[in-house]
């Protein structure tokens, strides 16, 4: 329960996400004090779950790739057990109303040659680029002057691999070719390993989940972060456990003033004087806050030009996942303007049998909710037959329509602002530092990316708290 007073703390952190809560935990081992302010109900952030036939699964992010260290390391210090993605069967693709079933990596020869021949030519540009200050490299504003759509009509790719493209950019941004700049498509990738890397399941980022959902890692950091005492705290203080939480949700920051000595971050119901703050919310809702003096300009003109896309999920559940009763991996791929791709996240064999569905926002978030259950589960007997009506629940979310802080997973960095704005993502504003997975160099866009964010800013206010800089 939050409580309304005038707190003190070395470190103010804005947002309870896994940036948020990975320096408010790195931080407090150090022996500073932190309070974390949530301008949600929940800890988490783009990490949410949802619930389908009394099974919880993942409304935001899912997945964990073999390399992302940080989150192996979270999960196992938490006790959280992750599964593998289900992966065995054909797959089902839907192209132009027509269906086939497939391997994904088998359609048409025609059509997997152009494909392997666009992503070899992107995938060399991408190992031209260093990580680090990629925007300086000689072809950077080049790169970020055209679209992704743009570079790819260029390359004369085939209708059949702009689609493909098109679901790449759709479940990576929320957004479509046209809206993304090449710089951020080929700097994304980059900081994920590769193309193929990005797209595979087995040794790639669709992987591995967690077993009861991703929120499991932020809740349970949240609680750490809670209930850590400090070992000079009083024998009394230790006995009794904190007296008031840290992690302080419902509590949207309006307000940072910073002036020579001191930053005090305010929300409606707080007020914390600190020594520095930590302002992870995603780089558009920084604007939410008004900075006392203002940020430097190109800061407002970041907020404004690194908007975040929309991203959706439906979840349909079955008795039963029949998909796998005819060799069907439950993953399908398809250009329909709701329903992209699909997945299999039946949490076993006997049942339920449950399909996530990704669906393009821009044709799923403005209808009412039995209009949304109808497309889902047409496109779904498109693509798995008539058996698919036959459902036992259905659930979505859209993170576009989000109340607070929407739009996910990432932000859809049209061109020209990732060279213009990108350097300033986390240059520190005084007292002002910033985390948050955008700000990554490694993994960025994804919980591991979040949780380096995290601890390179803590490392730098811990810096600066001993007067080391
Ligand atoms: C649909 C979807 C699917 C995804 N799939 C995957 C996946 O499979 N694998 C993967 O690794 N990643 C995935 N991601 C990305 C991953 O969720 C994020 O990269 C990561 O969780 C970001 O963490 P963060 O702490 O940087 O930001 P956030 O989680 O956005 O945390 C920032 C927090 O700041 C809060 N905030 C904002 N403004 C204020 C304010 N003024 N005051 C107080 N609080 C504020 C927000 O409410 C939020 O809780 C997915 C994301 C989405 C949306």
């Amino acid at each position: 329960m939050n409580t309304a007073t005038d707190r003190t703390a070395d470190v103010v952190i804005v947002g309870a996400g896994l940036s948020g809560l990975t320096s408010a935990d790195q931080l407090i081992r150090a022996g500073y004090e932190v309070v974390v302010l949530e301008g949600r109900d929940r800890v988490g952030g783009r990490i949410r779950t949802t619930e389908i036939a009394d099974v919880p699964v993942d409304a935001g992010a899912t997945w964990v790739a073999p390399d992302h260290d940080e989150v192996h390391a979270l999960a196992a210090r938490l006790g959280i057990e992750l599964v593998p993605q289900f992966h065995q069967g054909k797959g089902v693709i839907s192209l132009g109303g027509k269906r086939r079933v497939e391997s994904l990596i088998a359609l048409a020869p025609w059509v997997m040659a152009d494909i392997a021949r666009v992503m070899s030519v992107l995938q060399k540009c991408v190992d031209e680029m260093p990580v680090e200050r990629s925007w300086e490299h000689v072809r950077a504003e080049r790169w970020d002057a055209m679209s992704f759509g743009e570079w790819l009509r260029r390359q004369r790719a085939l209708k059949q691999t702009r689609s493909f493209m098109r679901m790449v950019c759709l479940v990576h941004w929320g957004a479509p070719p046209s809206d993304v700049s090449l710089f951020n498509v080929m700097r994304y990738i980059k900081t994920l390993g590769g193309l193929a890397h990005m797209l595979a399941v087995e040794g790639g980022d669709q992987q591995d989940r967690f077993l009861g959902t991703a929120h499991r890692l932020a809740r349970g950091l949240a609680d750490a972060v809670d209930s850590y005492t400090h070992p000079d705290a009083s024998v009394e203080k230790a006995a009794a456990g904190i007296d008031v939480p840290r992690v302080l949700v419902d509590s949207a920051v309006e307000h940072i003033t910073t002036d020579d000595d001191r930053v005090v971050v305010e929300s409606r119901t707080h007020r914390i004087c600190a020594r520095y703050v930590i302002v992870t919310a995603s780089p558009m809702h920084r604007a939410a806050i008004e900075f006392s003096p203002t940020l430097p300009d190109h800061h407002y003109g970041l907020a404004r030009s690194w908007r975040l896309g929309a991203l959706s999920k439906a979840f349909v559940a079955y008795d039963h996942p029949f998909w796998r009763d005819h060799g069907l991996s439950g993953e399908g791929m398809s250009d329909d303007d709701t329903v992209f791709l699909t997945f299999d996240v039946s949490p076993d064999p006997a049942g339920p049998g449950i399909l996530m569905a990704f669906c393009d926002g821009r044709g799923f978030d403005a209808h009412p909710p039995f209009e949304r259950r109808r497309r889902v589960i047409d496109h779904l007997a498109h693509l798995y037959g008539d058996r698919a009506r036959n459902i036992i629940d259905y659930t979505d979310f859209s993170w576009g329509n989000d109340s607070f802080a929407p739009g996910g997973p990432n932000p859809a960095v049209g061109p020209k602002a990732w060279t213009g704005f990108g350097p300033y993502l986390h240059e520190p504003v005084g007292r002002i530092h910033w985390a948050g997975s955008e700000t990554a160099d490694q993994f960025s866009g994804t919980m591991n990316g979040a949780i380096l964010s995290g601890q390179r800013a803590a490392t730098e206010v811990v810096t600066r708290l001993e007067g080391r800089l």
